[in-house]
């Protein structure tokens, strides 16, 4: 990766996200990569990460993935 000219932040590197289903903010960990899943913390829908940006990430709605559902 490369940061040429870049500013640096003076805070550690801090992810930022929205969830696109609730909306809220959501805080990531430093080292969050590309296509990793998280749990929104507000409405505990599965996100991926699109794409981050900086410190803005993008979530998006993550694929259903099949469970054994009991009803
Ligand atoms: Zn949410």
């Amino acid at each position: 990766m490369i940061f040429k000219g870049q500013r640096k932040l003076k805070n550690k590197m801090n992810f930022q996200g929205h969830c696109p289903i609730c909306d809220c903010t959501i805080n990531l960990p430093e080292g969050t990569e590309e296509s990793e899943i998280i749990t929104c913390p507000e409405c505990h829908n599965r996100l991926v990460v699109s794409k981050i940006e900086k410190e803005n990430v993008i979530l998006e709605e993550a694929p259903k993935i099949e469970e054994d559902w009991g009803e």
